[in-house]
C-alpha cells in the first residue's frame, strides 16, 4: 500500500482534515448566511455515513492525516455524528479527533460524544448577551449554547476552545468582556477575523475588526505578552493574559495570513476534497467513490487535489475572488 501523504508543490502536507458533515444549520450568523438560510445540498448528493467514514480510513489509513474535525453547517444536527465519531476515533492510527459546533443540542451529546472518543470541542461564542446573540444569530438561544459549554466541559471535552468573530458596531466592544467571562470558566478564547465567506457576499475589508484591533481592545483590560510555543502551523497567535496561565488567541486569517504553514485539507458533506478554504475548485471524491473507485484510486485522487493548492489565499490582491461556495457549505 502507498503510504505518500497529502503534499502540494509548495512542500506542504496536509494533516489536518477538516470534515463537514451537513450544510444546514439551525442558527444563521449574520456573517455566514442570510436570514432565510440556503439552498441546502439535495439528500442524495451527501455523502451516508459510511462513505464519509470510508474516506476518512483512507485519508488516516493511506494518506497520513493525523487529526479529523467535524464542522458544517452545524454537525450536530447530522444524525450520525455519534457513529461517525466512534468510527473515526477507531481507526488505526487513532486519529485526534474534534469537532467545532454552535453547541446547540450539545448538553444531550456531549456524553455520547466523549464515550464514542471525541477529543476536543470548539464551540462557536460571539457575545454573552443574550440580546446580542439574537441580533447575530436570528435566534434567541444563548442559554442553550452555555448549557452545551458546561456540558462539553463535564464530559471532559477540553480543553474547550472558543471561537467569536467580532463585528464592528455589534460586538466589536465586548472583546474584554468575552475574555473575562471565558477564563472565570476555564474555556480558550479565540477570536477569529471575519473572512469573505459569507453567501450573501456582505464582507468588506473596512468593516472587517483586524487583529491589530482586536489586541488593542484586550490591552485596555488586559496584560497581553507573547505566549513561549511557537505557532508552528496553529493558526492562532497566543497571548498570556496577565501573565498566565491563561491565554487568548487572535487568528488574523486576512491581515496576517498563515497559508505558508497550512496543514488542512477540506472533505465537503457531498464529497469533494478542497486544498484550501478560499479554493475555487474542488475535485470530486464522491463520484469515482460510488462508482466503485478502490481506496487506492481514491487515494491517488486525492494526493492529486493537493497539486492545485495555491500557495497564499490572495484576498488583498485585486483579483481575488470569493469561492462559489460559502462557508456553512465548505465547513469552517
Ligand atoms: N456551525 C458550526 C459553528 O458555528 O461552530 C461549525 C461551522 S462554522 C462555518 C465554523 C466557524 O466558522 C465558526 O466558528 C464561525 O464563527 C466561523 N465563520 C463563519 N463564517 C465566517 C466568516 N465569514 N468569517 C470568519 N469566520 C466565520
Ligand atoms: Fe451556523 Fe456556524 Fe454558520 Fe453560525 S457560523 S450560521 S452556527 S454554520
Amino acid at each position: 500500500m502507498s503510504t505518500i501523504g497529502l503534499v502540494d508543490r509548495y512542500d506542504r502536507v496536509a494533516t489536518d482534515l477538516r470534515v463537514s458533515l451537513t450544510d444546514r444549520c439551525n442558527l444563521r450568523c449574520s456573517y455566514c448566511m442570510p436570514a432565510e438560510g440556503l439552498d441546502w445540498l439535495p439528500g442524495d448528493e451527501v455523502l451516508t455515513d459510511g462513505e464519509v467514514v470510508r474516506l476518512i480510513e483512507i485519508a488516516v489509513t493511506r494518506l497520513g492525516v493525523r487529526e479529523v474535525r467535524f464542522t458544517g453547517g452545524e454537525p450536530l444536527v447530522r444524525r450520525g455524528i455519534v457513529d461517525i465519531v466512534r468510527r473515526t476515533a477507531a481507526l488505526s492510527p487513532r486519529p485526534d479527533t474534534s469537532i467545532t459546533t454552535n453547541a446547540l443540542g450539545l448538553e444531550r451529546t456531549a456524553v455520547a460524544l466523549a464515550e464514542a472518543g471525541l477529543d476536543r470541542v470548539n464551540v462557536s461564542l460571539d457575545t454573552v448577551r443574550r440580546d446580542d446573540f439574537h441580533t447575530i444569530t436570528r435566534r434567541d438561544r444563548l442559554h442553550d449554547v452555555v448549557a452545551g459549554l458546561e456540558a462539553a466541559a463535564a464530559a471532559g471535552l477540553g480543553p474547550v476552545k472558543v471561537n467569536a468573530v467580532l463585528l464592528r458596531g455589534v460586538n466589536d466592544d465586548q472583546g474584554p468582556e468575552l475574555l473575562r467571562w471565558c477564563i472565570d470558566r476555564g474555556y480558550q478564547l479565540r477570536f477569529i477575523e471575519q473572512m469573505p465567506l459569507d453567501a450573501q457576499h456582505g464582507w468588506s475589508r473596512e468593516k472587517m475588526i483586524t487583529a491589530e484591533e482586536i489586541f488593542e481592545s484586550l490591552a485596555t483590560t488586559f496584560d497581553l505578552s507573547p505566549a513561549e510555543e511557537p505557532r508552528g502551523s496553529a493558526p492562532a497567535e497566543l497571548f498570556l493574559v496577565d501573565g498566565g496561565p491563561a491565554t487568548v488567541g487572535v487568528i488574523a486569517s486576512v491581515t496576517r495570513p498563515f497559508c505558508g504553514d497550512c496543514d488542512r485539507v477540506r472533505l465537503t458533506a457531498d464529497g469533494q476534497v478542497r486544498n484550501c478554504l478560499f479554493a475555487r475548485e474542488e475535485s470530486d471524491l464522491r463520484t469515482a467513490l460510488r462508482d466503485g473507485a478502490t481506496d487506492e484510486e481514491l487515494a491517488d485522487r486525492w494526493r492529486v487535489a493537493m497539486l492545485g493548492k495555491r500557495p497564499g489565499h490572495g484576498i488583498d490582491d485585486p483579483s481575488f475572488l470569493q469561492p462559489s461556495r460559502p462557508m456553512s457549505a465548505i465547513g469552517g
